[in-house]
Protein backbone atom coordinates (compact mmCIF):
# COMPACT_ATOMS: atom_id res chain seq x y z
CA UNK A 1 0.00 0.00 0.00
CA UNK A 2 1.64 3.33 -1.30
CA UNK A 3 1.70 5.91 1.28
CA UNK A 4 1.02 9.07 -0.74
CA UNK A 5 4.04 11.31 -0.84
CA UNK A 6 4.72 14.20 -3.89
CA UNK A 7 8.52 13.45 -5.09
CA UNK A 8 10.19 13.03 -8.62
CA UNK A 9 10.16 9.85 -9.64
CA UNK A 10 14.38 9.13 -9.49
CA UNK A 11 13.57 10.09 -5.85
CA UNK A 12 11.26 8.16 -5.75
CA UNK A 13 12.67 4.91 -7.38
CA UNK A 14 15.44 5.33 -4.21
CA UNK A 15 13.59 6.49 -1.03
CA UNK A 16 9.62 5.26 -1.39
CA UNK A 17 9.56 2.11 0.85
CA UNK A 18 13.06 1.82 2.55
CA UNK A 19 12.69 0.58 6.00
CA UNK A 20 14.74 2.41 8.71
CA UNK A 21 14.69 0.24 11.43
CA UNK A 22 15.63 1.14 15.13
CA UNK A 23 19.37 0.15 14.98
CA UNK A 24 19.79 3.10 12.27
CA UNK A 25 20.77 0.53 9.54
CA UNK A 26 21.51 2.83 6.45
CA UNK A 27 20.34 -0.38 4.54
CA UNK A 28 17.55 -1.99 5.09
CA UNK A 29 18.30 -5.67 7.09
CA UNK A 30 17.36 -8.77 5.19
CA UNK A 31 14.42 -10.13 7.33
CA UNK A 32 15.18 -13.91 6.78
CA UNK A 33 12.68 -15.60 9.06
CA UNK A 34 9.51 -17.44 8.47
CA UNK A 35 7.63 -16.61 11.42
CA UNK A 36 7.15 -13.55 13.79
CA UNK A 37 7.18 -13.10 17.82
CA UNK A 38 4.50 -11.44 19.17
CA UNK A 39 4.68 -9.85 23.09
CA UNK A 40 1.61 -11.20 24.14
CA UNK A 41 -2.03 -11.84 23.44
CA UNK A 42 -2.64 -8.77 23.30
CA UNK A 43 -0.33 -7.74 20.43
CA UNK A 44 -2.15 -10.89 18.66
CA UNK A 45 -5.63 -8.90 18.82
CA UNK A 46 -4.43 -5.75 17.76
CA UNK A 47 -2.32 -7.31 14.79
CA UNK A 48 -5.87 -9.71 13.88
CA UNK A 49 -8.12 -6.16 14.16
CA UNK A 50 -5.11 -4.34 11.88
CA UNK A 51 -4.55 -1.75 14.36
CA UNK A 52 -0.71 -2.80 13.59
CA UNK A 53 1.04 -2.84 10.83
CA UNK A 54 3.21 -6.11 11.69
CA UNK A 55 3.78 -9.68 10.23
CA UNK A 56 2.78 -13.16 11.29
CA UNK A 57 4.43 -15.29 9.10
CA UNK A 58 6.64 -14.63 5.97
CA UNK A 59 3.85 -16.43 3.47
CA UNK A 60 1.77 -13.75 3.93
CA UNK A 61 3.84 -11.10 4.54
CA UNK A 62 7.62 -10.08 5.50
CA UNK A 63 8.86 -6.54 5.44
CA UNK A 64 11.33 -6.51 2.38
CA UNK A 65 8.45 -7.72 0.57
CA UNK A 66 5.99 -5.14 1.95
CA UNK A 67 8.73 -2.70 1.34
CA UNK A 68 9.06 -3.53 -2.43
CA UNK A 69 5.69 -3.46 -3.33
CA UNK A 70 5.91 0.21 -1.89
CA UNK A 71 8.15 0.75 -3.85
CA UNK A 72 6.90 -0.31 -6.91
CA UNK A 73 3.27 0.47 -6.44
CA UNK A 74 4.95 4.43 -6.06
CA UNK A 75 6.71 3.90 -9.45
CA UNK A 76 3.82 2.51 -11.89
CA UNK A 77 1.72 4.29 -10.65
CA UNK A 78 3.87 7.72 -9.86
CA UNK A 79 1.00 10.10 -11.28
CA UNK A 80 -2.08 9.08 -9.89
CA UNK A 81 -0.28 8.94 -6.64
CA UNK A 82 0.84 12.20 -7.39
CA UNK A 83 -2.87 13.53 -8.06
CA UNK A 84 -4.10 11.89 -5.08
CA UNK A 85 -1.71 13.94 -3.12
CA UNK A 86 -2.71 16.71 -4.87
CA UNK A 87 -6.30 15.92 -3.88
CA UNK A 88 -5.72 15.36 -0.49
CA UNK A 89 -6.48 11.35 -0.72
CA UNK A 90 -5.34 9.76 1.24
CA UNK A 91 -7.06 6.49 0.38
CA UNK A 92 -4.64 4.02 -1.25
CA UNK A 93 -4.74 4.38 -4.93
CA UNK A 94 -2.31 2.00 -6.09
CA UNK A 95 -1.30 -1.68 -4.55
CA UNK A 96 1.61 -4.17 -5.69
CA UNK A 97 1.85 -7.87 -4.27
CA UNK A 98 5.62 -9.38 -5.08
CA UNK A 99 5.57 -13.00 -6.33
CA UNK A 100 8.76 -15.34 -6.63
CA UNK A 101 8.57 -15.12 -10.17
CA UNK A 102 6.73 -13.70 -12.73
CA UNK A 103 4.84 -16.33 -14.42
CA UNK A 104 3.36 -16.55 -10.44
CA UNK A 105 2.02 -12.89 -10.57
CA UNK A 106 0.99 -13.92 -14.32
CA UNK A 107 -0.95 -16.69 -12.88
CA UNK A 108 -2.60 -15.26 -10.10
CA UNK A 109 -3.67 -12.25 -11.66
CA UNK A 110 -4.76 -14.50 -14.73
CA UNK A 111 -6.80 -16.71 -12.19
CA UNK A 112 -8.03 -13.62 -9.72
CA UNK A 113 -9.28 -11.65 -12.74
CA UNK A 114 -11.40 -14.55 -14.12
CA UNK A 115 -13.09 -17.68 -13.24
CA UNK A 116 -14.83 -20.71 -14.77
CA UNK A 117 -17.08 -20.12 -16.97
CA UNK A 118 -15.20 -16.58 -17.87
CA UNK A 119 -13.55 -15.95 -21.30
CA UNK A 120 -9.95 -13.81 -21.30
CA UNK A 121 -8.70 -12.69 -24.45
CA UNK A 122 -5.13 -12.16 -24.96
CA UNK A 123 -2.55 -10.33 -27.59
CA UNK A 124 -1.58 -12.81 -30.17
CA UNK A 125 2.22 -12.88 -29.84
CA UNK A 126 3.18 -13.32 -25.67
CA UNK A 127 6.03 -14.43 -23.85
CA UNK A 128 6.33 -18.15 -24.63
CA UNK A 129 4.70 -19.67 -21.06
CA UNK A 130 2.66 -17.03 -20.75
CA UNK A 131 1.06 -18.00 -24.43
CA UNK A 132 1.33 -21.66 -22.55
CA UNK A 133 -0.75 -20.85 -20.07
CA UNK A 134 -3.56 -18.97 -21.67
CA UNK A 135 -3.65 -21.99 -24.09
CA UNK A 136 -3.22 -24.87 -22.70
CA UNK A 137 -3.77 -24.52 -18.64
CA UNK A 138 -6.47 -22.11 -18.24
CA UNK A 139 -8.64 -24.26 -20.36
CA UNK A 140 -8.45 -26.74 -17.79
CA UNK A 141 -9.82 -24.89 -15.18
CA UNK A 142 -13.13 -23.46 -16.91
CA UNK A 143 -12.08 -20.46 -18.80
CA UNK A 144 -12.02 -20.08 -22.17
CA UNK A 145 -9.14 -17.77 -23.83
CA UNK A 146 -9.23 -16.12 -27.39
CA UNK A 147 -6.88 -13.90 -29.13
CA UNK A 148 -6.90 -10.87 -30.92
CA UNK A 149 -3.61 -9.93 -33.50
CA UNK A 150 -2.19 -6.70 -32.06
CA UNK A 151 -5.18 -6.14 -30.01
CA UNK A 152 -6.58 -3.96 -32.86
CA UNK A 153 -9.53 -2.07 -31.17
CA UNK A 154 -12.22 -3.02 -33.91
CA UNK A 155 -10.86 -6.44 -33.77
CA UNK A 156 -10.88 -6.66 -30.23
CA UNK A 157 -14.41 -4.88 -29.65
CA UNK A 158 -15.83 -7.52 -32.11
CA UNK A 159 -14.18 -10.38 -29.75
CA UNK A 160 -16.00 -9.36 -26.84
CA UNK A 161 -19.10 -9.06 -29.09
CA UNK A 162 -18.42 -12.91 -29.18
CA UNK A 163 -17.38 -13.54 -25.68
CA UNK A 164 -19.38 -11.55 -23.49
CA UNK A 165 -18.05 -13.02 -20.49
CA UNK A 166 -14.78 -12.10 -20.82
CA UNK A 167 -13.95 -10.12 -17.61
CA UNK A 168 -9.91 -9.80 -18.57
CA UNK A 169 -7.61 -9.08 -21.52
CA UNK A 170 -4.05 -9.52 -21.19
CA UNK A 171 -1.02 -7.51 -23.89
CA UNK A 172 2.22 -7.35 -23.83
CA UNK A 173 3.67 -3.94 -24.89
CA UNK A 174 6.29 -4.03 -26.65
CA UNK A 175 5.28 -7.94 -27.20
CA UNK A 176 8.33 -10.46 -26.66
CA UNK A 177 9.97 -11.03 -28.75
CA UNK A 178 8.75 -9.09 -31.85
CA UNK A 179 8.37 -5.94 -30.27
CA UNK A 180 5.04 -4.97 -32.06
CA UNK A 181 3.47 -2.18 -29.82
CA UNK A 182 -0.30 -2.18 -28.58
CA UNK A 183 -1.85 1.30 -27.81
CA UNK A 184 -3.08 0.62 -24.54
CA UNK A 185 -5.42 3.69 -23.90
CA UNK A 186 -7.45 2.65 -27.31
CA UNK A 187 -7.56 -1.07 -25.74
CA UNK A 188 -8.68 0.70 -22.22
CA UNK A 189 -11.25 2.38 -24.17
CA UNK A 190 -12.72 -0.71 -25.79
CA UNK A 191 -12.59 -2.49 -22.73
CA UNK A 192 -14.08 -0.25 -19.91
CA UNK A 193 -17.40 -0.31 -22.34
CA UNK A 194 -17.66 -3.90 -22.05
CA UNK A 195 -16.76 -3.65 -18.31
CA UNK A 196 -13.17 -5.90 -18.79
CA UNK A 197 -10.51 -5.40 -17.20
CA UNK A 198 -7.15 -4.68 -18.81
CA UNK A 199 -3.90 -6.28 -17.79
CA UNK A 200 -0.54 -5.54 -19.39
CA UNK A 201 2.68 -6.98 -19.12
CA UNK A 202 4.98 -3.60 -18.82
CA UNK A 203 8.12 -6.23 -18.14
CA UNK A 204 9.96 -4.50 -21.55
CA UNK A 205 9.32 -1.24 -21.16
CA UNK A 206 9.42 -0.52 -16.88
CA UNK A 207 8.00 1.98 -15.07
CA UNK A 208 10.75 4.40 -16.31
CA UNK A 209 9.40 4.72 -19.89
CA UNK A 210 5.91 3.67 -19.79
CA UNK A 211 3.23 3.32 -17.10
CA UNK A 212 0.24 1.60 -18.20
CA UNK A 213 -2.33 2.65 -15.05
CA UNK A 214 -1.90 6.08 -15.82
CA UNK A 215 -3.45 5.22 -19.38
CA UNK A 216 -5.83 3.87 -17.87
CA UNK A 217 -4.94 0.27 -17.43
CA UNK A 218 -5.94 -1.90 -14.61
CA UNK A 219 -3.35 -3.94 -13.54
CA UNK A 220 -0.03 -4.21 -14.44
CA UNK A 221 2.52 -7.23 -14.53
CA UNK A 222 6.31 -7.25 -14.15
CA UNK A 223 8.94 -10.33 -14.17
CA UNK A 224 11.01 -8.25 -12.38
CA UNK A 225 13.64 -11.23 -13.04
CA UNK A 226 14.45 -8.63 -15.82
CA UNK A 227 14.73 -5.03 -15.80
CA UNK A 228 13.43 -4.11 -12.26
CA UNK A 229 16.10 -6.34 -10.73
CA UNK A 230 18.35 -5.71 -13.92
CA UNK A 231 21.62 -7.91 -12.56
CA UNK A 232 20.63 -11.16 -13.35
CA UNK A 233 20.39 -12.20 -9.73
CA UNK A 234 16.70 -13.87 -9.01
CA UNK A 235 13.91 -14.59 -10.36
CA UNK A 236 10.82 -12.16 -9.37
CA UNK A 237 6.95 -10.88 -10.18
CA UNK A 238 4.91 -8.19 -9.44
CA UNK A 239 1.68 -7.25 -9.80
CA UNK A 240 0.77 -3.65 -9.57
CA UNK A 241 -2.75 -2.66 -10.08
CA UNK A 242 -5.41 0.48 -9.24
CA UNK A 243 -8.31 -2.10 -8.54
CA UNK A 244 -7.27 -1.82 -4.60
CA UNK A 245 -10.41 -4.81 -4.27
CA UNK A 246 -9.09 -6.97 -6.71
CA UNK A 247 -5.83 -6.74 -5.19
CA UNK A 248 -7.37 -7.59 -1.59
CA UNK A 249 -9.90 -9.80 -2.40
CA UNK A 250 -7.91 -12.05 -5.24
CA UNK A 251 -4.57 -11.10 -5.78
CA UNK A 252 -3.53 -11.14 -2.08
CA UNK A 253 -5.46 -14.46 -1.88
CA UNK A 254 -3.90 -16.27 -4.57
CA UNK A 255 -0.61 -15.08 -3.18
CA UNK A 256 -1.56 -16.92 -0.10
CA UNK A 257 -3.18 -20.00 -1.10
CA UNK A 258 -0.85 -20.47 -3.67
CA UNK A 259 2.05 -19.94 -1.99
CA UNK A 260 4.71 -17.86 -4.88
CA UNK A 261 6.17 -15.80 -2.62
CA UNK A 262 9.56 -14.03 -2.79
CA UNK A 263 12.25 -14.67 -0.13
CA UNK A 264 13.76 -12.11 1.88
CA UNK A 265 16.50 -11.66 0.16
CA UNK A 266 15.21 -12.07 -3.49
CA UNK A 267 13.13 -8.73 -2.42
CA UNK A 268 15.79 -7.55 -0.78
CA UNK A 269 18.57 -7.37 -4.20
CA UNK A 270 15.49 -6.39 -6.15
CA UNK A 271 14.91 -3.25 -4.13
CA UNK A 272 18.46 -2.46 -4.50
CA UNK A 273 18.22 -3.16 -7.77
CA UNK A 274 15.30 -1.15 -8.63
CA UNK A 275 16.94 1.95 -6.90
CA UNK A 276 18.91 2.54 -10.31
CA UNK A 277 16.40 1.50 -12.42
CA UNK A 278 15.53 5.27 -14.25
CA UNK A 279 19.50 5.30 -14.59
CA UNK A 280 19.66 2.18 -16.46
CA UNK A 281 17.07 2.87 -18.64
CA UNK A 282 18.41 6.28 -19.72
CA UNK A 283 21.65 3.87 -20.43
CA UNK A 284 19.88 1.07 -22.16
CA UNK A 285 17.66 3.21 -24.46
CA UNK A 286 21.09 5.33 -25.56
CA UNK A 287 22.42 2.14 -26.29
CA UNK A 288 19.49 0.66 -27.62
CA UNK A 289 19.12 3.43 -30.51
CA UNK A 290 23.04 3.21 -31.45
CA UNK A 291 22.73 -0.35 -31.74
CA UNK A 292 19.60 -0.35 -33.79
CA UNK A 293 20.60 2.13 -36.14
CA UNK A 294 23.59 0.00 -36.54
CA UNK A 295 21.87 -3.24 -37.78
CA UNK A 296 19.29 -1.41 -39.55
CA UNK A 297 22.35 -0.71 -42.11
CA UNK A 298 23.64 -4.08 -42.05
CA UNK A 299 23.46 -6.14 -45.35
CA UNK A 300 22.98 -9.47 -43.70
CA UNK A 301 20.01 -8.14 -41.51
CA UNK A 302 17.08 -8.22 -42.85
CA UNK A 303 15.10 -6.18 -41.06
CA UNK A 304 15.21 -4.10 -37.21
CA UNK A 305 12.03 -3.90 -35.00
CA UNK A 306 13.21 -1.36 -32.54
CA UNK A 307 10.34 1.42 -31.00
CA UNK A 308 12.81 4.34 -30.93
CA UNK A 309 13.66 3.86 -35.04
CA UNK A 310 11.79 6.55 -37.50
CA UNK A 311 11.47 3.40 -39.67
CA UNK A 312 9.46 1.49 -37.00
CA UNK A 313 5.92 0.79 -38.73
CA UNK A 314 4.46 1.86 -34.70
CA UNK A 315 7.03 4.85 -34.26
CA UNK A 316 4.49 7.10 -33.64
CA UNK A 317 2.71 5.63 -30.93
CA UNK A 318 6.00 4.50 -29.30
CA UNK A 319 6.36 8.24 -28.98
CA UNK A 320 3.11 9.30 -28.04
CA UNK A 321 3.14 5.84 -25.14
CA UNK A 322 6.49 5.76 -24.17
CA UNK A 323 9.04 8.36 -22.02
CA UNK A 324 12.01 6.60 -23.70
CA UNK A 325 12.34 2.82 -26.19
CA UNK A 326 14.78 1.14 -24.01
CA UNK A 327 17.11 -1.95 -24.63
CA UNK A 328 15.14 -4.50 -26.84
CA UNK A 329 15.64 -5.42 -30.37
CA UNK A 330 14.12 -7.57 -32.47
CA UNK A 331 15.84 -8.31 -36.03
CA UNK A 332 16.36 -10.64 -38.47
CA UNK A 333 19.33 -12.32 -39.83
CA UNK A 334 19.47 -13.59 -43.56
CA UNK A 335 19.74 -16.86 -44.52
CA UNK A 336 17.39 -18.17 -41.91
CA UNK A 337 18.23 -20.54 -39.29
CA UNK A 338 21.64 -21.29 -40.91
CA UNK A 339 22.03 -17.37 -40.89
CA UNK A 340 21.28 -16.60 -37.53
CA UNK A 341 22.96 -19.94 -35.85
CA UNK A 342 26.80 -18.34 -37.80
CA UNK A 343 25.67 -14.66 -36.37
CA UNK A 344 25.63 -15.84 -32.90
CA UNK A 345 27.77 -18.88 -32.44
CA UNK A 346 30.55 -16.24 -33.39
CA UNK A 347 29.55 -13.15 -30.49
CA UNK A 348 32.11 -13.15 -27.91
CA UNK A 349 31.67 -9.80 -25.57
CA UNK A 350 27.38 -10.28 -25.85
CA UNK A 351 26.12 -13.54 -24.21
CA UNK A 352 23.69 -15.89 -26.11
CA UNK A 353 20.88 -16.39 -22.99
CA UNK A 354 17.46 -15.73 -22.75
CA UNK A 355 16.35 -13.38 -20.12
CA UNK A 356 16.69 -9.78 -20.61
CA UNK A 357 17.16 -6.65 -19.01
CA UNK A 358 20.52 -7.09 -17.48
CA UNK A 359 23.53 -5.02 -17.15
CA UNK A 360 25.36 -6.77 -19.71
CA UNK A 361 24.22 -7.75 -23.65
CA UNK A 362 22.20 -10.67 -23.55
CA UNK A 363 20.68 -12.06 -27.49
CA UNK A 364 18.47 -15.49 -27.95
CA UNK A 365 17.03 -17.30 -30.55
CA UNK A 366 13.41 -17.30 -29.95
CA UNK A 367 12.53 -19.68 -32.61
CA UNK A 368 14.87 -22.18 -30.43
CA UNK A 369 14.89 -21.15 -26.94
CA UNK A 370 12.03 -18.93 -25.56
CA UNK A 371 9.39 -19.65 -28.13
CA UNK A 372 10.73 -23.09 -29.04
CA UNK A 373 7.06 -24.61 -27.93
CA UNK A 374 4.66 -22.42 -30.37
CA UNK A 375 4.19 -24.66 -33.31
CA UNK A 376 6.04 -23.46 -36.69
CA UNK A 377 2.90 -22.98 -38.27
CA UNK A 378 1.87 -19.91 -35.16
CA UNK A 379 5.54 -19.08 -35.45
CA UNK A 380 5.17 -18.16 -39.01
CA UNK A 381 1.89 -16.21 -38.48
CA UNK A 382 3.21 -13.81 -35.33
CA UNK A 383 6.18 -13.05 -37.18
CA UNK A 384 8.67 -15.07 -34.78
CA UNK A 385 10.86 -16.48 -37.86
CA UNK A 386 13.48 -18.84 -37.90
CA UNK A 387 16.25 -16.03 -38.61
CA UNK A 388 14.69 -13.84 -35.77
CA UNK A 389 17.46 -12.68 -33.20
CA UNK A 390 16.61 -10.88 -29.85
CA UNK A 391 18.82 -8.93 -28.37
CA UNK A 392 18.90 -7.24 -24.91
CA UNK A 393 21.26 -4.21 -24.92
CA UNK A 394 23.26 -4.08 -21.80
CA UNK A 395 24.77 -0.84 -20.55
CA UNK A 396 28.60 -1.56 -21.66
CA UNK A 397 29.98 0.94 -24.05
CA UNK A 398 27.51 0.49 -27.21
CA UNK A 399 30.92 1.03 -29.09
CA UNK A 400 32.04 -2.80 -27.46
CA UNK A 401 28.82 -4.01 -28.17
CA UNK A 402 28.56 -2.71 -32.46
CA UNK A 403 31.59 -3.77 -32.21
CA UNK A 404 30.99 -7.71 -31.19
CA UNK A 405 27.71 -7.48 -33.58
CA UNK A 406 29.91 -6.10 -36.30
CA UNK A 407 32.82 -8.74 -36.23
CA UNK A 408 30.35 -11.91 -35.86
CA UNK A 409 28.53 -10.51 -38.59
CA UNK A 410 31.21 -10.08 -40.55
C1 LIG B 1 10.45 -13.35 -18.45
C2 LIG B 1 9.09 -12.86 -18.76
C3 LIG B 1 7.97 -13.37 -18.09
C4 LIG B 1 8.06 -14.50 -17.08
O1 LIG B 1 8.76 -14.14 -15.94
P1 LIG B 1 9.57 -15.20 -15.01
O2 LIG B 1 10.19 -14.31 -14.00
O3 LIG B 1 10.55 -15.89 -15.90
O4 LIG B 1 8.58 -16.14 -14.45
C5 LIG B 1 6.75 -12.83 -18.39
N1 LIG B 1 6.59 -11.86 -19.31
C6 LIG B 1 7.63 -11.35 -19.99
C7 LIG B 1 7.41 -10.29 -21.00
C8 LIG B 1 8.92 -11.84 -19.74
O5 LIG B 1 9.96 -11.35 -20.43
Amino acid sequence: MSKQKPQQFATAAIHAGEIHDEQGAHIAPIYQTSTFIFENMAAVEAYKNEETDGHIYSRGSHPNRAALAEKLATLEGYQLIQDACAAENNEPVVAAEIFSTGMAAISATLLGVAQAGDHVIAQDVLYGSSDHFVKEIMPQYGISTSRVKGMNPDALAQALADHPNTTGILLETPANPTMELVDIAAVVDVAHAHNTKVIVDNTFASPVLQRPLELGADVVLHSTTKYINGHGTLLGGAVISRDIPLMEEKIGMLIRYFGGVPSPFDCWLTNLGLKTLPLRMKQHSENGIQVAQYLEEQKKINFVHYPGLESFSQHELAKRQMDGFGGMIACEVAGGYEGATQFLDRLELCSLAVSLGNVDTLIEHPASMTHGDITPEIRAETGISDGLIRLSVGLEAAEDIIADLDQALR
